[in-house]
């Protein structure tokens, strides 16, 4: 019941906004900030970093909650209507639903030439291996530190090309905010390869770390592939409980986006201690753990070196 009123309210309201603005935004006045969409917080936060001061920005999918699956909200119909921008991740990640399409459509963004940049552009394309969706893009390219550097290039250039007058400011942000994520990039290698090779085993729910054990050199583990696949079933339990024994897994981990129950339950059958949670698809809230894209990533490196070298 309560969706369908939403869903009538946002057809109501996509109505009316088309039939007045067409998806279209008015030149800035000077000193006017630039109104930004992302599609979750992990874009939002790059976009921040990158836009500083000049931007305001909106995340669609709130903190802790999965941007594989999201029902937009009418006041997302609203800013995304209005923004100058939308930014999102693009490779598969927000189809789930289908949400994303459907709502750049509502909101007058699905043109050829509508201000919709996707972040991921230029990444190279892991795949998915499990038989129903082979083939398919894997998105969690941003859990590869230098994918996150290639996210800040592109939002950059986007800022850059909606905001000429501004170009040095968003160079002078993106180079920092680089700087530190390169940084980072060579410490979380180095911390890695402390853990022995064999214990680079990375058990998750779902199957989020590709690219990062790509990166980093694991072999990553999980129950279900990508959020918008069946989630639990027996069969799957079943695999998972066998591979945690068979490779002598040390530790499992369990997502801040996604639902423990699964993972607990593989906790309790194979006696692998969870050694904590960590962040894919969702920051931590603000002053929490993890609460921005470098902060998680932090995290996450310290909680895997933790559960894993022992
Ligand atoms: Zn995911």
């Amino acid at each position: 019941m309560k969706k369908s009123i939403m869903l009538f309210a946002m057809i109501v309201v996509g109505t009316l906004l088309s039939a007045c603005n067409q998806g279209t935004t008015a030149p800035k006045e000077k000193g006017e900030k630039l109104q930004i969409v992302a599609t979750y917080s992990i874009v939002y936060d790059i976009v921040k970093n990158v836009g500083g001061d000049l931007v305001d920005v909106h995340s669609l999918a709130p903190i802790g909650s999965d941007p594989h699956q999201y029902d937009p909200l009418p006041e997302d119909l609203v800013l995304t209507s209005d923004a100058d921008a939308v930014f999102y991740n693009g490779l598969n990640l927000e189809e789930g639903n289908a949400w994303f399409t459907k709502l750049m459509e509502t909101a007058g963004k699905s043109g050829e030439d509508a201000p919709v940049f996707r972040v991921s552009e230029g990444v190279k394309p892991m795949l998915l291996n499990s038989l129903d969706h082979k083939g398919e893009e894997d998105p969690h390219a941003w859990l590869d530190v230098r994918n996150g550097i290639k996210y800040t290039e592109n939002v950059r250039d986007a800022l850059k090309k909606l905001d000429p007058a501004n170009a040095a400011k968003y160079d002078e942000n993106a180079d920092a905010y680089r700087a530190e994520l390169q940084a980072l990039h060579e410490d979380i290698m180095q911390k890695m390869k402390e853990i022995p090779k064999e214990q680079r085993i990375l058990v998750t729910s779902e199957g989020a770390f590709k690219y990062f054990s790509d990166a980093y050199d694991f072999s990553a583990a999980y129950i279900w592939e990508i959020n918008s696949h069946h989630e639990g079933t027996p069969e799957q339990l079943t695999n998972i409980i066998s591979t945690v024994t068979s490779e002598n897994a040390k530790a499992l981990f369990l997502e801040t986006s996604v639902d423990p129950r699964s993972m607990e339950m593989v906790s309790r059958e194979t006696n692998v201690p969870i050694a904590g949670k960590i962040f894919t698809d969702s920051l931590g809230k603000p002053g929490d753990d993890g609460d921005t894209y470098i902060n998680m990533l932090k995290w996450n490196a310290d909680m895997i070196f933790n559960g894993l070298n022992n």
